[in-house]
């Protein structure tokens, strides 16, 4: 006899990108429509959903390691179901069947609506893998957010406005898993984000692979009307103007993709936050190069000048890559002072990781291990000076953070994310402090990962531009 799903707890594990958080966030909420309930652990789950990632072999092979302890989760309780999604399973598909017998379904990155249907048929016994390419953006629509979802952040949500990449850069995996660019319609992601605001959220972050590559192909061809697309700084520019929303954020961007209109928006949108993570990968036009990145040192030295130029306290994260195949000593060094002298106010580097099917992996010169790993501590010491100089430099001004909760330190401390996208921890005051909720701080210390701040009462309205 079919079990009835009100009964049935999920619980799903999520490895990566922020994307995949928000993929994961896609499938709870289906779920929850569907009748389950979110379980406590997964110990208490009878469905058990992992989402993957694929960018580094690491989180590859931590996969196959938790899949074999899995087979115990599975004969614990009947029934009970096991399904893998993700980069990995868009990649593998029924080779994971194959491999794992514990594995009942396996669902690929465009077909995360399947899911409710797949776990079905698991309750039936039947294995499946799903991973077929989806080209109709209405893969991107889902039910609004259910009343038992659970934000992760209150306050905060993503909205996916385009997913894909056609850049192909020689050491990334993602064309081959998330599939060539695809941009949602905006009437679509305005209605999501009407109805995120009036369920309380003030903080949207745009997503995308190439997130500003939004509807490039469209304008191109001639068929922004048809395709329901639009620029993407007017999509911003609309968003900023939907009531409730106080704060708009992109992520990721490519370097190539931003036009004047994107750059103004930056100096002319108070709701665009004064953030813009913009992945550089290496400070070597050699590597560059070698990496088919499309862009050298000085276009994205002259786009970062600009963009400082539109909103002069611009926070500038970056993502680096190590030991790529054929950077010599010279070519890092050159990162290095490229780094130096970007100031960029954080960044995410990791050494070079050769992934299936992506055409850097034979590439000769092949950095050994210990090179590599000694590049990235430099690279992270000299990053670590950069932020905390920064963060310095914040001591004494005011901001706004969206409050997530107590902090971790316990005591009298919360915390809370600033418009640059700073963590802050901050001494409450009388009143406990709203979380979802955004509240004037004035920044008085800095550490190396957060600044610290108290919350104040500003007798006149808080204006963090010119605090700056
Ligand atoms: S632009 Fe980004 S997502 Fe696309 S291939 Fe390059 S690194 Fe991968």
């Amino acid at each position: 006899m079919a079990l009835s799903h009100n009964k049935l707890k999920f619980h799903v594990r999520t490895y990566g990108c922020q994307m995949n958080v928000h993929d994961t966030e896609k499938v709870s909420n289906l779920l929850l429509h569907e009748g389950w309930s979110a379980a406590a652990s997964e110990e208490k789950a009878d469905l058990l959903l992992i989402n993957t990632c694929s960018i580094r072999d690491k989180a590859e092979h931590r996969l196959y390691s938790d899949l074999g302890l899995l087979s115990d989760w599975k004969k614990d309780k009947t029934p009970r179901v096991l399904g893998v999604g993700g980069c990995v399973a868009q990649q593998e598909g029924d080779e994971l069947l194959r491999r794992f017998k514990q594995v009942d379904f396996v669902f690929g990155t465009h077909n995360l609506r399947l899911v409710p249907d797949l776990v079905t048929a698991a309750l039936l016994g039947q294995r499946k893998a799903q991973i077929d390419t989806n080209k109709n953006p209405d893969r991107f629509d889902f039910p609004e957010r259910h009343p038992d979802f659970e934000e992760k952040t209150p306050g905060r949500a993503f909205v996916t406005i385009m997913e894909g990449c056609d850049m192909f850069c020689r050491f990334c995996v993602v064309p081959l898993t998330r599939g060539r660019e695809i941009s949602r319609g905006w009437e679509a992601i305005l209605s999501e984000i009407n109805s995120l605001s009036r369920k309380g959220v003030v903080d949207v972050t745009l997503l995308g692979q190439t997130v500003n590559a939004y509807g490039r192909h469209d304008v191109k061809r001639g068929v922004m009307v048809k395709k329901g697309t639009k620029p993407f700084s007017d999509l911003i520019a609309d968003i900023a103007r939907v009531e409730g929303i106080k704060r708009v954020r992109y992520t990721s961007p490519h370097p190539m993709f931003f036009d004047q209109g994107l750059i103004d928006a930056h100096g002319s949108l108070p709701e665009l936050c004064p953030h813009v993570h913009l992945p550089l990968q290496s400070g070597s036009n050699h590597v560059l190069e070698l990496m088919r990145r499309r862009y050298d040192r000085e276009t994205f030295g002259r786009l970062v000048q600009k963009l400082r130029e539109s909103r002069k306290d611009l926070a500038i994260t970056t993502d680096l890559i190590v030991g790529f195949p054929g950077e010599s000593d010279l070519d890092f060094e050159e990162t290095l002072e490229f780094v130096r002298d970007l100031r960029f106010v954080d960044s995410y580097s990791f050494k070079y990781s050769p992934r299936p099917g992506t055409p850097a992996k034979g590439d000769p010169g092949q950095v050994p291990a210990e090179v590599a790993q000694e590049r990235l501590e430099r690279l992270q010491a000299l990053q670590g000076d950069l932020t905390l100089s920064y963060h310095r430099e914040r001591i004494g001004s005011r901001t706004e953070v969206l409050v997530t909760g107590p902090s971790r330190k316990g005591g009298s401390q919360w915390q809370g994310r600033d418009p640059y996208n700073r963590v802050v921890n901050f001494t409450r005051g009388a009143d406990e402090p709203p979380v979802g909720e955004l509240v004037p701080i004035r920044v008085v210390e800095a550490t190396p990962h957060s600044l610290i701040g108290e919350a104040f009462v500003p007798s006149v309205g808080l204006n963090e531009r010119e605090s700056q």
